[in-house]
């Protein structure tokens, strides 16, 4: 079993109320061969919701709200969903403080990118999991495919 981010299956859980599908992911969430968790909105933060960036090893919302505390426990409760189902990869989406791997947000809200993890992503790799992005994903599959 994998995990998956939840938006990239379809679930409309990102911050402005909207999904980023990817139908290659939802299908393997329609096979059963996928679970998807969003960790934002399992930490209790609603949908839409003001965007946030890691600064400084914290979580801040655009308005300035430490939301640190709302990301590590959703980061903690999709672990626990990680185990129950023994997943053992999870393809994240790019780019998002809880999601993102290898690059992420600055923390100033101006577009820009930094060398980092995001919370949930940081979890799964310390636990063991491994993480691609959907767009690794999709080269993989196609390297395969051709
Ligand atoms: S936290 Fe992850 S799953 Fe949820 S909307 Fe953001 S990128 Fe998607």
């Amino acid at each position: 079993m994998i995990l998956v981010s939840a938006c990239l299956a379809g679930v409309p859980c990102r911050m402005d109320g909207k999904d980023k599908l990817v139908p290659e992911i939802k299908r393997l969430v329609d096979g059963g061969k996928a679970i998807p968790v969003c960790p934002e909105v399992l930490g209790g933060l609603p949908t839409p919701r003001d965007p946030s960036e890691k600064r400084d090893g914290r979580v801040f919302s655009k308005s300035g709200k430490d939301v640190t505390a709302e990301f590590i426990r959703g980061a903690e409760e999709s672990l626990r969903i990680c185990r129950e189902h023994g997943c053992r990869c999870a393809i994240l989406k790019s780019k998002s403080p809880s999601c993102g791997l290898g690059l992420i947000h600055n923390g100033r809200f101006d577009g820009g990118l930094v060398e980092g993890n995001g919370v949930f992503t940081q979890l799964l790799l310390d636990s063991g999991i491994s993480v691609m992005t959907e767009q690794e994903y999709l080269s993989a599959k196609k390297e395969i495919e051709t």
